[in-house]
């Protein structure tokens, strides 16, 4: 074989692996379209929830289901230059304002984020019961801690089909509880959401199936109380986001 020949050989070996390499850096911007959203780390091990929750689900949740929700929402904000400088709470605040054709899919997905975003910051704890500004709070308006507790179960519990059940917090410091279908969120009424709790079977059904109850019952032992407080501090100050 000529040296020419073996040349035009490795030029056209070359040739080849760029062509290759094409369809694989296409497939990957693809699946993580770049856009001012991004996923968040997990603040901690999969396994850290397993009082409530199993690794396999904490992985699934957060590495595909989340995923997801931020690679829908900057794929809608591509061609929407004014949405994507707008931070994502003021997003969810002004649906109204967003163009008809992309506004589903951002209320969806930009929901998705944010309820996911608040998610995993308020688990990963120990459970017990809140102390401090935030526990007077509970008592003051709920009669306490207990009643709470059960209130929101019902929420939980009586969503029905995917959603949420959250507790609002007010620039005082006043709290309720309610529930949202699908991945609505209070802030699409510009409220702040001190926690919630996600009752999509996603969230649940490896280990519990179809028995919600059991799961949101078990769902408080993996609550962080100190991530909770200080979200509550935030809010009361002004700088509560998602
Ligand atoms: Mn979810």
């Amino acid at each position: 074989m000529s040296l020419m020949h073996r040349r035009a050989l490795f030029g056209a070996a070359a040739g080849l692996a760029t062509i290759w390499a094409a369809p694989r850096a296409l497939a990957q911007q693809a699946a993580a379209p770049s856009g001012p959203h991004s996923l968040p780390q997990l603040p901690y091990a999969f396994d850290k929830n397993e009082a409530a929750i199993d690794a396999r689900t904490m992985e699934v949740h957060w590495r595909f289901h989340h995923a997801a929700y931020v690679n829908n929402l900057n794929t809608a904000l591509r061609d929407h230059s004014a949405l994507q400088s707008m931070p994502l709470e003021q997003l969810l605040a002004n649906l109204n304002q967003v163009p008809e054709n992309v506004r589903t899919v951002i209320r969806n997905n930009g929901g998705g984020h944010a309820n996911h975003s608040m998610f995993w910051q308020i688990m990963g704890g120990a459970g017990g019961e809140p102390s401090g500004e935030l526990a007077q709070a509970i008592t003051r308006d709920f009669g306490d801690f207990n009643t709470f507790k059960t209130r929101f179960n019902a929420a939980a519990n009586g969503q029905f089909g995917s959603g949420w059940a959250f507790v609002t917090v007010t620039r005082e410091g006043r709290l309720a509880v309610v529930a949202r279908p699908n991945q609505d969120t209070p802030l699409m009424e510009g409220q702040r959401v001190l926690m919630g709790n996600d009752v999509w079977e996603h969230a649940y059904y490896l280990r519990y199936q179809n028995r919600r109850p059991e799961y949101t019952a078990a769902w408080w032992n993996v609550v962080d109380w100190a991530k909770v407080a200080e979200r509550y501090a935030a809010a009361k100050a002004g700088r509560l986001t998602i």
